[in-house]
């Protein structure tokens, strides 16, 4: 580590975070690593340790065609301790990658403690603090930090986003769900099916169920990945079995048939013995996802380990704002990451931390950035964030839609998917073999 380097402060050690300060850290950069947990928590935040996924337990699919498997391999290939982490924390889920969250974060908090360029300091930052140093408080910051960012940037920043329930194993009637992923990929969820009967029944109920009061604000503005299930419920009767109840893929081993919906049951933990539903990110009163719940075949007694809850999300309107690397146009220096600059996701929020680490770590060194390109996903995301030219910005995952297209492409798309996804990890090998990410070549600006 360079004496004469100056010292970076990284403020939240989210999934952004923890990822900024271990890839400044790792090309010698010492880090000084603000969490404020445990002595403070969001409404969120339970664990005591870093990179907390406060919901679902999955980083999404692991297929190369699909963005969120892409966005990992990508990330795979260029060191991510986030992707290694959960790799060893990893617990059964068909195609898609899932761990042990309290594993996880112990692996991470753990791999961030003891490395040599990380200083962790404990407590909560009220105001932005000098260059160089990367924000990644996250979608729940509050109070003195999110009024000095609103402040920063001169306006304000909110809208909001839900969570599912969690239920116990022994808790469901097994003699009602089989096992089963979709298309026979393995065993790792539980399905709940429902015939026409029983789907429309609990329709009728999902809708005019009594939901939570907001505090906060006005109407609230929601995320379209995020949508209470009672609001997907409300624009129609069959919007629900077109989607987190779609029956597609899934056959019931009793009866050979596919049933008219199926709600999923994910796993919790390796033990299997908590399992969150599948796509029921809820704002419904605690009494009420009890009983509308409880008429899923098979939950008639779940026990719920937890409620689902809506919860205010915060978001930089970061286009024109923030480079395709997160670096603040008005201060070079200052950093941004994470959910906080409009990408949506635990594996996104991680990605950018990436992105934001390896530039501060290569501008420090003195060495130029690195342009990862509209080709790759995680060059995709920078510059969707960066460069969005809408008038609505919002935030989004990865998807094969902001990732540039292949000229003469194959109409088929899981065919025209795997060519995209070769032709991204090649940039990314050829990238991370040509320099080992010193010094590529010039970063170039929106187009
Ligand atoms: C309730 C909820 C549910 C979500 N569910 C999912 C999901 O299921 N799947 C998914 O892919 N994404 C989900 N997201 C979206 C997003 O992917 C996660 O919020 C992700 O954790 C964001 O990563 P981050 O690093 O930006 O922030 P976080 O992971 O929230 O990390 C921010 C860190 O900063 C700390 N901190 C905050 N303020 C300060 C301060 N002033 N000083 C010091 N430390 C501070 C916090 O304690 C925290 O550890 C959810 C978001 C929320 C809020």
């Amino acid at each position: 580590m360079s004496k004469n380097k100056p010292k970076v402060s990284v403020i939240g050690a989210g999934l952004a975070g923890c990822e900024a300060a271990y890839q400044l850290a790792e090309r010698g950069i010492a880090v000084s690593l603000y969490e404020m947990k445990p002595e403070k928590f969001s409404p969120a935040h339970k664990l005591n340790g870093f990179c907390e996924l406060v919901c679902s337990n999955s980083l999404r699919s692991d297929r190369l065609q699909n963005g969120a498997g892409l966005l990992k391999e990508e990330m795979r290939r260029l060191g991510s301790i986030v992707m290694q982490c959960a790799e060893e924390s990893r617990v059964p889920a068909g195609g898609a990658l899932a761990v042990d969250r309290d594993i996880f974060s112990e692996l991470v908090t753990k791999r961030l403690s003891e490395h040599e360029n990380i200083t962790i300091e404990h407590g909560e930052v009220t105001s932005i603090p000098d260059a160089p140093a990367i924000v990644a408080t996250g979608p729940l910051t509050d109070g003195a930090m999110l009024e000095a960012i609103e402040a920063f940037f001169g306006e304000g920043l909110h809208f909001y986003d839900a969570v599912a329930p969690v239920i116990s194993a022994e808790s469901l009637d097994m003699s009602k769900i089989f096992e089963g992923s979709r298309y026979e990929r393995g065993n790792d969820y539980l399905n709940c099916p429902m015939d026409e009967e029983e789907y429309f029944t609990f329709i009728n109920n999902i809708i005019t169920a009594e939901t939570a009061p907001l505090h906060e604000f006005e109407t609230p503005r929601v995320f379209e990945g995020c949508m209470p299930v009672e609001v997907m419920a409300k624009r129609g009767p069959m919007t629900l079995a077109y989607g987190p109840l779609k029956p597609v893929g899934i056959v019931d081993p009793r009866t050979g048939k596919r049933p008219y919906a199926v709600v999923q049951l994910r796993k919790e933990n390796n033990e299997a013995t908590l399992y969150n539903i599948v796509g029921f990110q809820t704002n419904l009163k605690f009494g009420e996802q009890k009983r509308v719940f409880g008429m899923i075949p098979g939950l008639e007694n779940a026990e719920f380990v937890r409620y689902g809850v809506m919860h205010r999300n915060t978001f930089i309107n970061s286009p024109g704002k923030l480079t395709p690397w997160f670096e603040c146009i008005a201060k070079p220096g200052l950093y941004f990451a994470g959910q906080m600059t409009g990408v949506e996701g635990y594996i996104e929020s991680a990605a950018s931390g990436m992105l934001a680490g390896i530039d501060l770590a290569l501008k420090l060194n003195g060495e130029q950035s690195v342009d990862f390109g509209s080709k790759t996903a995680i060059g995709a995301l920078g510059r969707y964030v960066s460069c969005y030219n809408g008038s609505d910005f919002q935030p989004m995952n990865i998807s094969f839609g902001i990732i540039e297209g292949l000229s003469n492409a194959p109409r088929n798309k899981q065919e025209r998917y795997t060519l995209i996804a070769e032709r991204s990890l090649g940039i990314i090998d050829s990238i991370a073999e040509r320099t080992g990410l010193n010094g590529a070549k010039t970063a170039t600006e929106c187009e």
